[in-house]
């Protein structure tokens, strides 16, 4: 499989093309962003890191029947993924309390749910993500009502399989953020899942283990993603 050209550069990857229109590859930077990109920097490692994380988790979820746009890991900071068109929705999971759900709220951080909270935010940058409900991805003609069914669905299977998967390593997954995208017909999972798009904390201490380090500055960024990184794939 060949290299093509730049097709799509974010916040935190690159996508290019391949000589096979089906596939893409998607690269991981070691760039950072939060508070809707007001605070840049950049995190070393984070690329390999993500890509790692991301791969393994995929591979993961492929076990329990959860189709993903991932194909394989090309190298360190590269995996090759399935030419997919993406859903504009971002679909968050909460299994407890934190961030911009304690703000919207007035709640205090740490509250276990008695089941998950499923959300769902307009994917774009110049309005802020606004949140949204199924009505109004199926009203504004984002996607059809089998898609956010499906999503909804899957969003819930994928976030109890993670949950056993963290628990497994002294870790509890707080909440998580989803993307799908669609390929010949199908929902898939799409995007990464690491720590920029999950929250962790470490059993027993709470100790954050994810881009909240890098959000509110608590220290051992670089360390952290490491960690979780080593956590997650084994030694
Ligand atoms: N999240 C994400 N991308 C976004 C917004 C949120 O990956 O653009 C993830 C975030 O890492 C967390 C979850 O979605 O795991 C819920 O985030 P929240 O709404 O609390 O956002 P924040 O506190 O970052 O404003």
């Amino acid at each position: 499989m060949e290299k093509g050209k730049r097709l799509y550069e974010g916040k935190a990857k690159i996508l290019f093309e391949t000589n096979d229109p089906d596939l893409l590859i998607q690269r991981f930077k070691d760039d950072a962003t939060a508070f809707d990109g007001i605070k840049k920097g950049t995190i070393i490692g984070k690329g390999i890191a993500n890509n790692t994380i991301s791969a393994y988790l995929f591979e993961l979820l492929a076990k329990d029947g959860i189709k993903s746009h991932f194909e394989k890991k090309l190298s360190d900071i590269e995996m090759v993924i399935k030419n997919v068109e993406i859903i504009p929705v971002e679909v968050v999971i909460r299994n407890v309390s934190t961030g911009s759900l304690c703000k919207r709220y007035g709640i205090k951080e740490g509250i276990a749910f008695k089941k998950p909270i499923v959300e769902f935010y307009y994917k774009d940058d110049a309005l802020h993500d606004p949140l949204m409900n199924e009505d109004h991805i199926f009203g504004l003609e984002i996607a059809g009502t089998e898609e956010i069914a499906e999503m909804r669905q899957q969003a819930l299977k994928i976030n109890e399989i993670l949950q056993r998967f963290f628990n497994s390593i002294d870790v509890t997954l707080i909440d998580l953020k989803l993307e799908f995208g669609r390929f010949k017909g199908k929902v898939l999972l799409a995007d990464e899942i690491s720590p920029d798009t999950c929250r962790f904390w470490e059993k027993g201490t709470n100790r954050k283990l994810d881009k909240d380090r890098f959000r509110h500055d608590l220290g051992d960024v670089e360390k952290t993603y490491k960690e979780m990184m080593k956590r997650i794939v084994g030694d």
